[in-house]
């Protein structure tokens, strides 16, 4: 075959590789859920024991949302906008705003929109504002402008005097900030699985999805069980020096940064733990009705000690969000 011929062929291949992997990876992230850490109230509430400023900060009084002319992001045409403490006129705390909109982004904020002709590939709106997935160059999603957009109206909010939304804005950053640290929104699965899914990626879409699943309905039961590791993880993880992590932004990106590789580690963990019905093309969830506590020296307790490392990552960068905001914001 000539050089030209070879070139030729060499390039079709390339581009018949690259076309199979975004096939792939849409059929992937279609299914993936995009829920993160189960769930970021209950574990925001661990992770901000250890904030003695929220103290000053005991009395609040719930105002109406008046941010239309700055915060004009299209919202999901079903998201109706909740006042958990009590309408407008209420009296609340810093700590219960964080604790009760740290999930207010998943109550259909951003289902059912067209933001981008690539969003099909993280599985429509929500995943495409939560996840910030990679593929080797290749980034899905927009979960770091998420966290600044949220961030910076806080800011905007806390210039009009208005502590309400500045926490309640706040609460809505803080909740991609942990989206991001869990190892399945940064990459769907191991790389090399992937590649080597190409000829049963229905299987590879199955196990996928059931890793994320397990991995978010496992960690959720063993916080509502006060399973140790994963309670002092929440507690004790330390904020990052802030003139290294700059933004909120700059969290979302290094935090899946540093969680993609965890997928390698995480998945066959869950494999050996939950056992071999993850891997199937069809949707699978443990039984949690004789889940307790890990008995030290056990699968389960290697599994634990793998997934408090992203869990106190969590923790850590909503941490340092938290600093950013006292920084940035004079709080
Ligand atoms: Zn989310």
């Amino acid at each position: 075959m000539g050089t030209l011929a070879k070139g030729g062929v060499m390039k079709k291949n390339r581009k018949l590789l690259c076309g199979t992997l975004i096939v792939i990876l849409a059929a992937l992230l279609l299914a993936s859920p995009v829920d993160a850490w189960n769930s970021h109230g209950a574990c925001t509430k661990l992770i901000i024991g250890d904030q003695e400023w929220l103290k000053a900060y005991e009395n609040i009084t719930v105002t109406p949302w008046t941010y239309e002319d700055v915060d004009a992001a299209l919202v999901g045409p079903n998201f109706v906008l909740q006042y958990i403490e009590g309408k407008p006129g209420t009296v609340t705390s810093a700590a219960a705003i964080l604790t009760n909109y740290a999930d207010e982004p998943d109550w259909k904020m951003d289902q059912d929109l067209n933001l981008s002709p690539l969003q099909a590939l993280t599985g429509g709106s929500q995943g495409w504002r939560h996840q910030y997935y990679g593929l080797g160059w290749l980034r899905f999603g927009v979960a770091p402008s998420r966290a600044q957009y949220f961030f910076d109206l806080a800011g905007k909010a806390n210039e009009k005097g208005d502590l309400y939304w500045t926490f309640r804005y706040l609460a809505r950053a803080m909740h991609y900030v942990q989206d991001t640290t869990q190892p399945y929104h940064g990459v769907p699965a191991p790389a090399g699985l992937i590649f080597k899914g190409i000829g049963s990626f229905s299987t590879l879409m199955g196990s996928a999805t059931n890793h994320h699943y397990n991995l978010e309905e496992y960690q959720g039961a063993m916080v509502a069980r006060s399973n140790p590791v994963f309670v002092d993880t929440l507690r004790v993880s330390a904020p990052l020096d802030t003139t290294t992590a700059t933004s909120p932004s700059w969290l979302c990106r290094h935090g899946a940064y540093l969680g993609r590789p965890l997928v390698r580690k995480l998945w066959p963990l869950e494999t050996t733990f939950f056992g071999d019905s993850l891997n199937s093309k069809d949707s699978w969830l443990f039984d949690e009705s004789g889940l307790h506590v890990a008995d030290p020296g056990t699968d389960q307790a290697a599994y634990d000690l793998e997934i408090s490392v992203p869990l106190g990552r969590m923790s850590s960068y909503t941490k340092t969000l938290l600093l950013l905001a006292r920084q940035q914001f004079g709080l």
